[in-house]
């Protein structure tokens, strides 16, 4: 004796497919194994709501089996008297769960079912750019056009992988869902762990005639330019992730990510330290003597730097703010200016004339003293 699939789930002839959907899943919870170990009622009960559900879920079969009953469905009507005649399998029962509860199905928390896609996308891995800049460049911020070569949709198949005027096949193995439930029963009751598909990779299809041009991948190598923008302030590590630029394309996957690794370039003159930068300017002797004003380069041209009379090699001048910005843009380092006094080693006849004069000047105070290095 087959039970009226309405009678069973409890709802109208007319009733509607969320009504169905929703009084499925009451009884679904109702009478899972799992918080009904070993009760055959409950386990016969879940299984003749299951597939009622299967029946009324589906617009044909709902009205083959309306007009013809059991027979027009193929269901029950097997001569064989009680549930051994039903068709579906808990593993067929726990396939459909995915469908009607989603990700965020109550059965995760009270099943333990792991999380659940109806078709899970491989994820490409991501791709990863250096983008070098000078340090004028990450002072002020930039923003650049750079060529990156991505995979993106091949035009022939339009990303399906399957060569046009082809279909692809539904995965035998999973079914087409792209998961595989292992269920396995132990003391506690019964587990339920939900695993890609080994023979569709989660796909769900297997391509059996792959596209000519991307050989079923549905993607192919292109060159796209994109335009990055580094902000201010950044240090060699530093990366940007730009969501969705990397490899994309096919439809089995889901696009990348765009690393954007910046790499400061080495510079003419300056050593970066952390917001700071450190130059050394040579200074004749005689402008350490007296002091003079000359031009440096910095990151914003040249600027005017006042070397103080009595300079000593080694002494650093501190040209405020012309160093870098940090990243937070709260700051902004000082450009370090380290002295080197060079000794002439050429002197012409006239200036050995005019040393040896200030020799004489200087008489006993430029007499020389040692000293004991202390460490
Ligand atoms: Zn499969
Ligand atoms: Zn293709």
């Amino acid at each position: 004796m087959n039970r009226d699939y309405y009678e069973i789930l409890g709802v109208d002839r007319d009733a509607s497919s969320s009504d169905i959907k929703r009084a499925y899943r009451k009884l679904a919870m109702k009478y899972h194994p799992d918080r009904n170990p070993g009760n055959k009622d409950s386990e016969q009960k879940f299984k003749e709501a299951a597939e009622a559900y299967s029946v009324l879920s589906d617009d044909q079969k709902r009205s083959r089996y309306n007009q013809f009953g059991h027979a027009g469905v193929g269901m029950g009507d097997t001569g064989t008297p009680g549930f051994e005649g039903f068709h579906m399998t808990m593993e067929d029962i726990f396939q459909q769960f995915g469908d009607i509860f989603g990700g965020s199905s109550p059965f995760e928390d009270i099943f333990g079912i792991g999380r659940q896609q109806a078709r899970r996308r491989q994820r490409r891995s991501d791709l990863r750019i250096t983008m070098p800049l000078d340090l004028e460049d990450i002072a002020t911020g930039v923003t650049k056009t750079i060529k990156v070569k991505r995979l993106e949709m091949c035009d022939h198949c339009n990303g399906s992988g399957a060569q046009p005027g082809t279909n692809p096949s539904q995965c035998p193995t999973c079914k087409g869902s792209g998961q595989v439930r292992q269920i396995s029963r132990s003391f506690f009751g019964q587990s339920i762990t939900v695993v890609p598909c080994n023979q569709c990779d989660g796909a769900g299809e297997i391509i059996t005639n792959p596209c000519r041009y991307c050989h079923g991948s549905g993607s192919v190598k292109k060159s796209a330019e994109i335009r990055i923008k580094a902000p201010p302030g950044v240090s060699t590590g530093n990366y940007l992730t730009l969501r969705g630029e990397g490899n994309r394309g096919g439809k089995r996957t889901e696009p990348s990510d765009l690393i954007v690794y910046f790499e400061e370039k080495e510079h003419k003159y300056f050593t970066r330290n952390g917001s700071d930068i450190i130059t050394e300017l040579e200074i004749s002797f005689t402008q350490s003597a007296l002091g003079d004003i000359i031009k440096v380069p910095t990151l914003e041209g040249k600027a005017k730097l006042t070397i103080p009379a009595g300079i000593q090699s080694g002494q650093v001048l501190r040209m405020r703010k012309k160093g870098l910005p940090d990243l937070r843009g709260s700051y902004r380092g000082d450009l370090l200016v380290r002295i080197q006094v060079v000794t002439p080693k050429t002197l012409s006849s006239k200036q050995k004339e005019l040393l040896k004069e200030l020799k004489t000047i200087e008489g006993k105070s430029s007499r020389t003293k040692v000293r004991k290095i202390r460490r």
